[in-house]
Formats: structure tokens, sequence, C-alpha cells
């Protein structure tokens, strides 16, 4: 059976079913971060897995799956493992299922990388041009917000505290 998990596109969390198995098939067949047409193609194979996916909003999911795709060449070069890890539970709700990560305003972000030096869990990476932008939401640690304190130019935002009080402790 195919995988599941959830992917940032425009800021918001989406599920998706089979987003492992088509970059398997996509690097399987030699695609490439920038090849022409890449972000459309997973689309339309990311459809194919009987995802609903709008045609209003199909430019940002390209651009986000194309962004998933290239973390997904860089694990797997790196000798990580390339299928999304698991990131437990919180409060006894699934971590995937809690909008708590950071924002990062790439015109805001100057490339100083103090980001990067404070934050272990590899939530936040760097990208090709400078900047930083997030890699792996499900990786930050709800509640912690420290790599928003300490960036100067105030690139880095989360959803306001308050929301994680929806989440009550399920026994
Ligand atoms: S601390 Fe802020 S400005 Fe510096 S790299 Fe991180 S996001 Fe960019
Ligand atoms: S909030 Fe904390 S855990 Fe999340 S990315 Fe920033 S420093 Fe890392």
């Amino acid at each position: 059976m195919n995988g599941y998990r959830q992917v940032i596109v425009d800021g918001s969390p989406i599920g998706l079913r089979g987003l492992d198995e088509v970059f398997e098939a996509l690097h399987t067949a030699g695609r490439k971060p920038g090849d022409a047409g890449l972000g459309a193609e997973i689309v339309a194979r990311v459809r194919q897995e009987k995802n609903y996916i709008p045609a209003s909003a199909q430019e940002l999911f390209a651009a986000a799956f194309e962004r998933e795709y290239a973390a997904y060449l860089a694990r797997l070069e790196s000798g990580e493992t390339t299928r999304q890890r698991g990131y437990g539970m919180w409060r006894g709700y699934p971590r995937e299922t809690i909008p708590w990560f950071p924002t990062v305003n790439e015109d805001l972000c100057n490339g100083c990388g103090i980001c990067l030096k404070m934050c272990s869990t590899h939530c936040l990476a760097p990208t090709e041009n400078g900047k930083v932008w997030v890699a792996d939401p499900f990786a930050c640690v709800i509640g912690c917000s420290s790599c928003a304190n300490v960036c100067k130019p105030k690139a880095i935002t989360f959803p306001p505290r308050s929301m994680l009080d929806a989440y009550k402790l399920k026994l």
C-alpha cells in the first residue's frame, strides 16, 4: 500500500498519498530538480494516486513538489532514508496534524545562518541561493520558537502559541 504524508503547500500542511512512490519512479527515470515541466509532471502523477489537487492551486503544488523532490534526492545522496519518517505524537495527536512549524520570509532572510546553527532538528535547511527554507516542517519541536528569537531581520514567524490550546491532552 502506498504511503501517506503531509507536505507544506503555500504554508499549509496537505495530506497526500503515494508521494514517496512518485519520487522513487522519477528518480528511476533519471528526472532531476529543475528539469522542464517537472512540477507539472509530479502534479499529474500525484493525481493518479487519487489525490485531489485543485486546478486553481496547481502551480503552488508544483512548486512544493519540486522542493520536496530536491529534498528527497538530497536524502538519497546522503544515505538517509528517503521515506518520510514518523514524527510521533504530541498530547496524543499525530505530530503531522499539528501545524506548528516556522515560516521563513525569503525576502527578509539575509542568509546569516544563525538559525541553522542553533537548531539540530534539520527542520530548516539552506537553499541554493544562500537563504533558508523549511525543509522538514514536522521535525520542528512543538512550542519551540528559538530560531525566530535569534533571527535579527524577523524573517521567521510562527502561528500564535494559543493555537496549541486546541490540542487538549488525550489520555
Ligand atoms: S536567522 Fe533569519 S536571516 Fe539568518 S539565515 Fe535564519 S532565517 Fe535567514
Ligand atoms: S522552532 Fe525550535 S525546533 Fe523548530 S525549527 Fe526553530 S529552533 Fe528548530
